[in-house]
């Protein structure tokens, strides 16, 4: 493919904080940004050149979109798989595409293809009714998690059944929908690897953040991520065997558990840049929004070098109201622009780099 020159338009589906970031470092590359999305006002429009305000399955808008767009791309992976044929149809390219899309949305059939590409994940059953779980319960050895198979993040909707009691009210509580059952994993710890493709094949991996959960939300990602370097390297070619796979073009995260023997298995993947890859545009050369950006524009991409020993904490809730008075020198603070805080929202978050990377 050509490289996508600068001055061109970049169309984002989603106006969340991640457009808002691509956005941002498109710009400083020379482009113009545009976003797609159904939100009034959202976050990414305001900083972009226009705001295509509409459902994700207008074809008549995404086309007109499209058309104004020398590449797409999206900061929301939920958006139905029609859209990308649409986009498709008028000749553009939608980056990740549909493969990447597809695999992604449904839990079931993401961790049939990590599998089936020799990436192992917790053992898990396909749930389509109560009477699933108790079969299933046994088998997984008597407790398990039950997540939707769509439309779930930042564990919503998830159900611990501990035991055949548990089940009725666990179903209920995933509003009856098709679910995945999965074992426990006693993980030591959570880390994810931040993997950029390009339109060109070519690959990109930064050092895996340790990342700590509170009620299911992202709290920190910290590098080093104080695992030795050959699970790091394991745990990013295995991110790197999955775009590989997918075809995929742009960003992607792999979130992987840790095992007390240094084993990994892959929990999910989440096909764009992620915010426990925050901390690369402050710590690293160049940074997951910019690798985005040059990834699906065909340019070459960057070096993933990390330069700072960091940690990123995300603001959450009322924690975004940050006092700038109580910042630290070495505190880089991101904002997203949002204009209430409620509990459990993402509002921005800080990077602290914590000391130069030692060799
Ligand atoms: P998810 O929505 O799949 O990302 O899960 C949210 C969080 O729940 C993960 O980051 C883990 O901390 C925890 N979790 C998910 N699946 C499992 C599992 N099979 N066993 C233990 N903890 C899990």
């Amino acid at each position: 493919m050509t490289p996508v020159a600068p001055g061109s338009v970049i169309g984002i589906l989603g106006g969340g904080q991640l457009g808002r970031m691509l956005a941002n470092a498109a710009q400083r590359l020379g482009f113009d940004v545009d976003i797609y999305c159904p939100e009034d006002d959202p976050p990414a429009a305001r900083v972009a050149r226009h705001h295509w305000k509409g459902a994700y399955d207008n074809k008549a808008l995404l086309t007109e979109f499209a058309e104004a767009c020398a590449v797409i791309t999206l900061e929301f992976e939920n958006i139905p798989v029609i859209a990308a044929d649409v986009i498709e149809a008028t000749g553009h390219h939608l980056y990740p595409g549909a493969k990447s899309l597809a695999v992604s949305q449904d839990r079931a059939e993401e961790k049939a293809f990590l599998n089936d590409i020799g990436i192992a994940t917790a053992d898990y059953r396909v749930i389509n009714s109560d009477h699933d779980i108790a079969k299933a319960l046994p088998e997984l050895g008597g407790t398990g998690l039950l997540k939707p198979r769509r439309d779930g993040y930042d564990g919503k909707g998830q159900a611990w059944v501990r035991s055949p009691d548990d089940i009725a009210a666990a179903w209920a509580g995933v509003g009856a929908a098709p679910c995945v059952l999965e074992a426990p994993v006693p993980f030591e710890r959570e880390i994810s690897v931040i993997v950029a493709r390009s339109s060109r094949g070519e690959t990109a991996t930064w050092a895996p953040p340790q990342n700590m959960h509170r009620d299911g939300i992202l709290a920190t990602s910290t590098v080093p991520s104080g695992l030795p370097l050959d699970v790091e390297q394991a745990a990013r070619e295995k991110a790197i065997a999955l775009v590989d796979a997918l075809g995929h073009v742009g960003v992607l995260a792999l979130e992987l558990f840790v095992l007390p023997d240094g084993g990994l298995l892959a929990n999910e993947f989440a096909p764009r840049v992620h915010n426990s890859g925050h901390w690369t545009p402050e710590a690293c050369q160049t940074g997951q929004f910019e690798q985005h950006i040059r990834a699906i524009c065909g340019w070459p991409l960057g070096d993933t070098r990390r330069l700072f020993d960091a940690e990123m904490e995300n603001l959450i809730g009322e924690a975004g109201n940050v006092d700038p008075a109580t910042l630290a020198p070495g505190d880089v603070l991101t904002l997203y622009g949002k204009h209430e805080a409620r509990p459990g929202r993402k509002m921005g978050h800080i990077t602290r780099r914590l000391a130069p990377r030692k060799a």
